[in-house]
């Protein structure tokens, strides 16, 4: 079956990306979140991607506004997924949240659709049940920044059918990406088991207050010649994000760290301070 028609379901900082990038490469995409009010943020997200379409891949005001006559917007979700033949999930990092919507799309979209998450952490056997097509369903994991970071990594479940794994591989590369083969489920894919423990390293010496964030990117940075450090990458995954993970493990093992740096996240996102998307996080800009 040859994809054409490809939901978005959650409009956020990824979600966003992943529909406009799609619909940009000529995709038909509907953009599904769960009120008018998420839809309105995801109309500013995706405009707001304008400059940097420009900025980073030269493309013109009339390539850009041809990927935004690619998509439409709903809050129904039994309509936004009803010609779906992909629907790719970018929902909270919540196994509740996502199980759920699993469940409700399983009634809604057609028996052919072939389901991805864009989950950073959870592997796709955790939901593959829920789906009521576990051969039509795995994980398709994007990096920030789809249109200058482009991998996609892949993975299936023990279930999925490999000629549906080849068709998302292709689809990915269709869209611009480089696909990257996982061979069996690992957590976190291959960018994040090397991420994450950079990222919770850096939090981890800053609430127990060993240094500061930026003292903490510069060592980094200078040390390693890498581009940036983890707070600076913190802000661009957003904080929100960060925050919701870090509740996730506060939840799975309670320690004193742990805790703190959950209420440290929520009170910046108490301060609105979201990251790179709102304009100022860890750093302004
Ligand atoms: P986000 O918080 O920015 O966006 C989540 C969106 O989902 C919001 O627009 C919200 O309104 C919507 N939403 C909430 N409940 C919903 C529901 N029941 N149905 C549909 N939409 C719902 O989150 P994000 O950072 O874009 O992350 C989304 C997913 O992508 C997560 O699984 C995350 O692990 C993954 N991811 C994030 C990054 C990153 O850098 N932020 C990178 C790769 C993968």
């Amino acid at each position: 079956m040859a994809i054409q028609n490809v939901t978005v379901a959650g409009s956020g900082v990824l979600g966003s990306q992943i529909a406009y990038q799609t619909a940009f490469k000529g995709y038909n995409v509907t953009v599904y979140d769960i009120n008018e009010d998420a839809i309105n943020k995801a109309k500013d997200r995706i405009k707001g991607l304008r400059h940097l379409y420009k900025r980073d891949i030269a493309a013109t005001d009339a390539d850009f506004e041809k990927g935004l006559a690619n998509i439409n917007y709903s809050w129904d979700l039994e309509k936004a997924v009803a010609n779906a033949d992909l629907v790719i999930e970018a929902i909270p990092e919540r196994p509740d949240i996502k199980r759920n919507f699993y469940k409700q799309i399983a009634n809604f979209a057609p028996k052919e659709a072939i389901f991805t998450s864009n989950s950073s952490t959870l592997v796709p056997s955790m939901f593959m049940d829920d789906t009521g097509r576990p051969k039509q369903f795995l994980n398709m994991h994007f990096a920030n920044q789809v249109w200058l970071n482009n991998t996609a990594e892949i993975m299936a479940s023990p279930k999925t059918d490999p000629a549906i794994y080849k068709e998302i591989v292709e689809f990915a590369r269709s869209i611009g990406m480089i696909p990257i083969q996982l061979k069996k489920e690992q957590p976190g894919y291959i960018l994040n088991t090397l991420l994450i423990p950079l990222l919770s390293a850096g939090e981890e010496l800053w609430v127990k207050g060993v240094a500061d964030p930026q003292t903490i990117d510069k060592t980094w940075m200078a040390a390693t010649g890498s581009p940036r450090g983890p707070f600076a990458i913190l802000d661009a995954v957003g904080i929100r994000t960060a925050y919701n993970i870090t509740l996730a493990q506060a939840q799975d093992d309670p320690k004193p760290e742990t805790q703190a740096l959950a209420d440290a996240l929520k009170k910046m996102l108490d301060a609105g301070k979201l990251g790179l998307e709102s304009g100022e996080g860890f750093y302004k800009y």
